[in-house]
């Protein structure tokens, strides 16, 4: 057994750089006790509506929590529907479960590997309140078409931006485009704190009102409820990290993009091997760069056994989970789902990575191909 040549992942060395600047930040935060929301957070959620060129952002405290108190501001609750993809994590459909709505799944594009614009009408019922596109991978869902079919039929966009920090559709920054959009900070997100955080951004203040509600006990005024609403504030200590991350995430957004290109050079033409794409619409960000190959459980395996550390996002599809059995979903539902999370094999992706570990990842991968194939 070799030891890890290439990390799926290397935390450490994006942090290195900037560990000083961090630190000073927190010690900050320590020296006011701004610890739960405050002055941190504000200036925060100040940053980054600007950067997302929405109006407004609401710091809470991870990203499921974003995706849920989007739904409880918008009023969707019980008997209501939602509609979003069964090839996600299963926070996307979790939150809409525990507004007390019922999940319902469009399938994916098998381009883009995001919701499919043109099987989202047939998916409406009068029940259904609101539409929760995945800006997968990085890359933002087809977001004219779905802005055009909520219009038609008076239904809420959220964005589930968790993996698009920076990634843009036409132009316009993921989170902008929605009535919401959600945001994870979790530690290995392209903008990650150093711990949990999540942020909704919006353009509608009246949207936003009922985030802070929500986020803070259902309370306006201290004491004062006027909902039953839930913690979910924001970390001031993450705010402040977040804050000082957030001016190097184009620098790392870049960085990825470099990865990808490099990757999809050294993979072209590789037979039985689909590579991930950028639609013309988009400025993708490579959270994941998952490419789809067959046998992929054999190279998996074997990556691991060369040294070179390889994910899968993800092996099984939100409406086969047993979490969802009540839906009553089976195989063949929703078939691109399902062949994806088949198919689905996530390459080393962070920023840092160099020149010569992607020659490496790009070389044992071929060597697999050939190994598998004898
Ligand atoms: C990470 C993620 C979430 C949940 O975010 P947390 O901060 O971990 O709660 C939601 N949706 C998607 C698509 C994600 O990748």
């Amino acid at each position: 057994m070799s030891s890890v040549k290439v990390p799926f992942l290397d935390l450490k060395a994006h942090h290195d750089p900037i560990r000083q600047e961090v630190m000073v930040a927190m010690n900050a935060v320590i020296d006011e006790n701004a610890f739960a929301g405050g002055k941190f957070v504000t200036k925060f959620e100040e940053e980054y509506a600007k950067y997302c060129e929405a109006k407004y952002c609401v710091g809470v405290a991870n990203g499921t929590d974003s995706l849920w108190f989007s739904l409880l501001a918008m009023g969707v609750g019980q008997g209501d529907e939602v509609i979003t993809i069964p090839m996600t994590f299963l926070a996307t459909a979790e939150a809409i479960t525990y507004a007390g709505a019922k999940p319902v799944f469009v399938d994916i594009n098998p381009q883009t590997f995001t919701i499919d614009v043109t099987k989202i009408e047939a998916a409406i019922t009068p029940r259904t309140k609101a539409i929760m596109p995945v800006h997968l991978f990085g890359q933002c869902a087809d977001m004219d078409p779905i802005m055009e079919i909520a219009r038609k039929h008076k239904l809420f966009v959220i964005e589930d931006a968790a993996q698009a920090q920076g990634s843009k559709y036409k132009g316009r920054l993921a989170g902008s485009i929605g009535h919401a959009g959600s945001f994870s900070f979790y530690p290995g997100k392209n903008l990650g704190a150093w711990g949990e955080a999540g942020a909704i951004t919006t353009n509608d203040a009246a949207l936003r009102e009922g985030m802070q509600m929500y986020r803070e006990h259902g309370q306006k005024k201290k004491y004062y409820h006027d909902v039953v609403g839930w913690n979910g504030r924001m970390d001031g200590i993450q705010a402040a990290v977040l804050s000082v991350k957030l001016k190097y995430l184009d620098k790392a957004n870049n960085g990825r993009r470099r990865v990808a290109a490099r990757y999809n050079g050294l993979l072209a033409g590789l037979p039985g091997v689909a590579l991930p794409t950028e639609a013309a619409y988009a400025h993708h960000i490579y959270h994941v760069y998952a490419v789809r190959v067959a046998n992929r459980d054999v190279i998996l395996k074997q990556m691991g056994e060369r040294g070179v550390s390889c994910g899968i996002h993800y092996p099984v599809p939100v409406h086969l989970q047993n979490a969802y059995a009540n839906l009553g979903h089976k195989r063949g539902d929703f078939p691109i789902s399902e062949s994806c999370a088949d198919s689905y094999l996530s390459l080393p992706m962070f920023p840092e990575l160099t020149d010569q570990q992607i020659e490496t990842v790009a070389t044992e991968f071929k060597a697999c191909l050939a190994q598998s194939k004898s």
